[in-house]
């Protein structure tokens, strides 16, 4: 599975449930991670902040909606879209009064269909690359869904690396990403790859880009790493 598809954590303490949202969103090409409790999951969030939190209102101890209001206090997690799982409409209703900061909310018994919609529709706006999005930079069109890359019209022709490689720019254009944090990204944590090959490839996406004329977008930050813009 590629490196950089997102991951979804799920808080839910009856296993059945949340075997079947996992089974649901393993299908989808998410990557899951799973939590018990309310506890856990502000422990794996602290450790590594996932791309999405499906939470169920119902936990034991702490409540999904005190979870979902520590996350939204902290600057490192409040950006991490939550998706309120709850039993009753009523309860809904509760949250949102609540203000807890949930980004969405679905009621029990869901339809995997349209908490699968849900799920990408957060997505789309925090990742959008990874959710068949199209990206949008200067003269630079990236649609992950045909893996098709143009600029000013014309297209380029990317290696696979150099595509997410540019997914990842593109997603946060401005943001400096550090040579771990794109090894990290693009090649995933698990593989063993030396840093200096991220010099390599990122050689090889500004050939391409540059290929029909226009300036280089990349810039090197010295001591950083690499960002766009
Ligand atoms: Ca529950």
């Amino acid at each position: 599975m590629a490196a950089d598809q997102p991951t979804v954590l799920i808080v839910e303490d009856e296993p059945a449930q949340r075997e079947v949202l996992a089974y649901n969103l393993e299908a989808e090409g998410f990557r899951v991670s799973r939590a018990a409790n309310g506890e856990e999951a502000l422990l794996l969030v602290a450790e590594d902040a996932p791309d999405l939190i499906v939470l169920d209102w119902m936990l034991p101890n702490v409540s999904g909606i005190e979870v979902c209001r520590q996350l939204k206090m902290r600057a490192d997690t409040r950006q991490v879209p939550v998706i309120m799982l709850s039993a009753r409409s009523e309860e809904v209703d509760r949250v949102r009064g609540l203000e807890t900061g949930a980004d969405d909310y679905v009621i029990k018994p869901y339809s995997v269909v349209e908490l699968m919609a849900r799920v990408r529709a957060q997505l789309r706006r925090t990742r959008p690359s990874t959710v068949g999005g199209r990206l949008e930079y200067d003269d630079i069109v990236l649609d992950s869904e045909t893996h098709r890359v143009t600029r000013n019209d014309k297209p380029l022709k990317l290696g696979p690396t150099e595509f997410r490689l540019l997914s990842t720019f593109m997603e946060k254009p401005g943001r400096v990403w550090s040579r771990e944090q794109l090894l990290d990204r693009v090649w995933g944590r698990d593989i063993y790859v030396d840093t200096r090959t991220v010099d390599v490839h990122i050689g090889r996406l500004r050939k391409a880009l540059t290929l029909h004329g226009g300036d280089d977008p990349l810039r090197t930050v010295r001591g950083a790493g690499y960002a766009l813009g």
